[in-house]
């Protein structure tokens, strides 16, 4: 991975308690809130604090900090620490997401808010199906997750793919609520902007199908690396772990 500038920064300021964790997550707040208003957003984006490997002590410094969503990709993870933090949390899941595992997690994080990973109608019909037997009171927002680099080793659907399965989402799954598009970039720095163009371009061609607005259409792309440059390119939604949590 290239070093950049932000990456040193991150890691030289690696947080250690007492209060390091406050500070870190108010940074990456103050850049994203100056990134949306140098690209003249109306709003900053979405934090989702990705808290993965971390223990519950750590989140809760963020929670006690004000932070209110945070991300986990690991199902038995998300299913540990959830009932150990406060229940206003959002929880989003940003991980790869098993069919076998949709009860699990569905049943024990009722404050599951989002899933960002469906990459197939197989299993946006289990978590539709599951939401409708639990009679859980509200949809579950989803996000379709595009593989917007054609690494082999990526999840998501292929960008060709994602009007198809909005479609079905939109139409199938009254269970669901289509929040957005997400996608992981690639760890070469340079290559990123392609990644988010394809997610940007992705979501121009779902709105024009479906009629929606493109504000209805969220776009979850950047990280620790990336998130100021994701945010200048729309994003509505930033992953950051490691500069808030320090490093894994
Ligand atoms: C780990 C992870 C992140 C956060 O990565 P950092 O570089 O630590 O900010 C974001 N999105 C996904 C899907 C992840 O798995």
């Amino acid at each position: 991975m290239a070093t950049t500038a932000m990456q040193s920064a991150a890691e030289s300021s690696q947080p250690s308690g007492g209060g390091t964790i406050a500070k870190a997550l108010a940074d990456v707040q103050a850049r994203a809130a100056r990134a949306a208003a140098a690209s003249g957003w109306a709003n900053p984006p979405r934090l989702v604090a990705v808290s993965k490997t971390k223990p519950a002590e750590a989140l809760k410094e963020a929670y006690d900090a004000g932070q209110r969503t945070f991300g986990e990709n690991y199902v038995q993870e998300m299913v540990d620490k959830a009932p150990q933090l406060p229940a206003d949390i959002r929880w989003h899941f940003i991980g790869h997401l098993q069919s076998n595992k949709v009860k699990t997690v569905l049943e024990a994080v009722p404050n599951l808010a989002m899933v960002e990973t469906v990459d197939t109608a197989k299993l946006a019909d289990k978590l539709n199906k599951a939401i409708e037997v639990m009679k859980r009171p509200e949809p579950l927002a989803i996000m379709i997750q595009v593989n917007t680099s054609g690494e082999e080793s990526k999840h998501g659907i292929q960008p060709g793919e994602v009007v198809a399965l909005a479609r079905h989402v939109h139409t199938k799954c009254p269970h669901l609520c289509l929040a957005g598009l997400m996608t992981i970039g690639q760890p070469d720095y340079s290559s990123r902007p392609e990644n988010f163009d394809c997610l940007v371009a992705c979501r121009a061609e779902l709105c024009k199908d479906l009629g929606l607005p493109l504000e209805q259409i969220e776009l979850s792309m950047g990280m620790s690396g990336d998130f100021e440059q994701a945010i200048a390119m729309g994003s509505t939604n930033i992953r950051v772990g490691s500069t808030i949590f320090g490093s894994r």
